[in-house]
């Protein structure tokens, strides 16, 4: 099942998950349904708050090779397939920074620059409840640090920096309001 994508501005995406005690036939489902979501959005990542969920769930599906070369894990143990869900995904350890472009599917048509860490090791479960440790760069780390800022309620807008967010503030001021709106109607 395709669920509809949480527009900045809905307060679905501003809650904080909460951990998957145990990995049910609901929480497999779950992880299906938001990479079928992902995929219809083109997106390479999503969280459980960009579909109206709180479960510590993340979903990714990095391009392999891109522009800039090969994405690979640095490390990774056991080995990590795309598309990777993740279970109560914790960033453990960060090293350097990078400034890059970066998107949301919450925020649909914004490109802003967002400094991150270069480099991520984290840990989290996979659906058969095996425990992961990857270190990982490029977009890859990239990635992981923006599903895991949906995982605790923080959005693209709260890394932006002020002279941006200044220059876009009319139009996230209307995404704000049809993501408000999309909750309104959620709850009618
Ligand atoms: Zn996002």
């Amino acid at each position: 099942m395709k669920y509809d994508i949480t527009i900045y501005g809905n307060p679905a995406l501003r809650k904080k998950c909460r951990k998957i005690k145990t990995i049910t036939a609901e929480v497999r489902q779950l992880a299906v349904d938001m990479l079928e979501t992902m995929y219809a959005g083109n997106g390479i990542g999503l969280a459980a708050q960009q579909v109206g969920r709180t479960e510590a769930l993340v979903v990714l599906d990095i391009p392999l090779m891109t522009g800039s070369g090969e994405v690979r894990p640095v490390e990774s143990e056991p080995a990590v397939k795309m598309p990777v869900v993740l279970i109560n995904p914790v960033i453990v350890e960060s090293e350097g920074s990078a400034t890059c472009e970066e998107g949301c599917l919450s925020f649909p048509g914004f490109y802003v620059p967002v400094k991150r860490a270069e480099t991520v090791r984290a840990t989290f479960l996979d659906l058969d409840g095996v425990a992961h440790d990857i270190r990982v760069n490029g977009l890859f780390a990239r990635a992981i640090q923006h599903e895991l800022d949906h995982l605790n309620g923080k959005l693209l807008v709260d890394r932006m920096a002020a002279e941006r967010k200044l220059e876009l503030a009319d139009d996230l001021k209307r995404l704000r309001e049809s993501g408000l709106q999309q909750a309104e109607a959620t709850a009618s």
